[in-house]
């Protein structure tokens, strides 16, 4: 199972933290990813049901929102394709407008219209790169010059249409963003006030955890260590990219699957940001364009993302953070209380 991101120990932090009732917690595997459900303890005597309608929500969202599952957006990705528009329903056409204003913000760095080179490379897969092969160069550059990029859709009354054959939609950099902020509104609409989502590390609380702030562990994506906690506000989302949970090795070489946009390659100098943000999906959608952005550029793009509190590791393991995400970073409790 791929971990897609280095903010890990969440539940054990949260469980640690505890110091009322224990919190209710159900598990299930979708979107590739580990999800869990966390309500805490004096808000139900009964989390069945909650935890039912989040599973079946977000199952749903697994099939619709995934290029390379048999739902909506699989339809649409043919549509576009074959020539033909899409009547898109709400849910997707917000979150296409939604993509493509981010896109636009991170200046092209993250870009949900490259499937086409995410397939090239594998990373559409589970269990990617079973060729264990980079593509040729020249295969690369052909999509670069053919169909691609989010901004060659248009978007009129949920119409979706292209001014090419394609391009073809990946929506793996922001889905999970927008599965945790469904999984919380649907919970609120049960009447849960204090509950967090962790989708493989990729969290969003709600509430707190009886008298505590939901706490979570950053992970250290090339150590063993943990970096710190971080104690999440009412509604705050923690969002994590990184290159060791979908990559292949070849020849000494580690491709992971976030791709830059501009050159076709998969980046090679970040190996994890993670984000604070108070949306799951510009949460989601930062951390993937930060990873891509570098050393120069993560900066002044984490400002026009609107994204405050971002902590990056590079290639090599040296971590650099936001002054907000400094403040934010406290040594792990070592004691249960
Ligand atoms: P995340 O873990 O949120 O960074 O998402 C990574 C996933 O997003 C990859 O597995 C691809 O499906 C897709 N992806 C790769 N590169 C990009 C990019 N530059 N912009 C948007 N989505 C991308
Ligand atoms: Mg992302």
């Amino acid at each position: 199972m791929a971990r897609w991101t280095l903010l890990l120990a969440a539940c054990a932090l949260v469980a640690s933290c505890e110091a009322d009732r224990p919190a209710w917690q159900y598990g299930f595997a979708v979107m590739g990813t580990e999800v869990r459900v966390i309500i805490a303890g004096a808000e139900t005597r009964d989390p069945t049901p909650h935890f039912a309608a989040v599973e079946a929500r977000l199952a749903q969202i697994g099939r619709d929102f995934y290029a390379w599952a048999d739902g909506e957006l699989a339809e649409l990705n043919t549509a576009l394709a074959e020539g033909r528009s899409f009547q898109a329903s709400a849910d997707m056409a917000g979150l296409l407008a939604q993509a493509q204003n981010l896109s636009r913000l991170s200046g092209g760095a993250f870009d949900p219209g490259i499937g086409a080179l995410v397939e090239l490379w594998g990373f559409h897969q589970p269990r990617p790169g079973v060729a264990g092969t980079p593509p040729a160069d020249d295969e690369i550059a052909v999509l670069l010059e053919g169909c691609i990029g989010i901004a060659r859709i248009s978007l009129r009354s949920s119409q979706v249409a292209s001014d090419c054959r394609g391009p073809l939609i990946d929506l793996g950099g922001i889905a999970k963003g927008f599965a945790v902020d469904e999984a919380m509104s649907l919970l609120r609409a049960r009447g849960i006030a204090n509950a967090m989502i962790d989708a493989g590390g990729d969290l969003r609380a709600m509430g707190r955890n009886g008298r505590r702030a939901w706490r979570v562990g950053i992970q250290d994506p090339r150590g063993d260590g943990v970096l710190g906690s971080i104690a999440l506000a009412s509604g705050e989302a923690a969002f994590t990219s990184g290159d060791y949970a979908r990559y292949f090795t070849h020849e000494g070489t580690r491709y992971a699957h976030v791709i830059d946009p501009a050159t076709g390659y998969p980046v090679t100098h970040t190996a994890g940001v993670t984000v604070l943000g108070g949306r799951g999906i510009a949460a989601d959608a930062a951390s993937t364009a930060l990873m891509v952005a570098g050393p120069e550029q993560w900066r002044s793009m984490a400002e026009r993302l609107g994204t405050r509190a971002v902590l990056r590791v590079d290639a090599e393991g040296s971590v650099d953070m936001t002054r907000i995400f400094g403040g934010r970073l406290e040594p792990v409790p070592a004691t249960v209380d």
